[in-house]
């Protein structure tokens, strides 16, 4: 977390993942990653879980619904459209 900001973990309690096991969300494979995101595709708090897992920079897991390579594609891109956005 960065220095001086509040970390925002209140939607954790409504996770539909909150009654599981956490190994659920941390598999070892792509069909492991695949039961994972059908649970977080019924989750209220999809969009913050995913918010907080890139903000965050979290490596491991599937969050938010989206798997590791894919939250590293979400950031890339992001990265990439600030520097199209400020010109370099
Ligand atoms: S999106 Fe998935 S990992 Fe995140 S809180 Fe919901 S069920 Fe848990």
């Amino acid at each position: 977390m960065r220095k001086g900001a509040t970390m925002d973990t209140e939607w954790m309690a409504e996770g539909k993942c909150r009654d599981l096991s956490p190994e659920v969300f941390f598999p070892s494979d792509g069909v492991g990653v695949q039961v994972a995101q059908r649970i977080c595709a019924e989750c209220p708090v999809a969009d913050a879980c995913l918010q907080y897992a890139l903000d965050e920079r979290v490596d491991h897991g599937v969050w938010g619904g989206k798997s590791e390579r894919e939250r590293r594609r979400i950031l890339r891109r992001r990265r990439l459209g600030r520097h199209v956005t400020a010109g370099v």
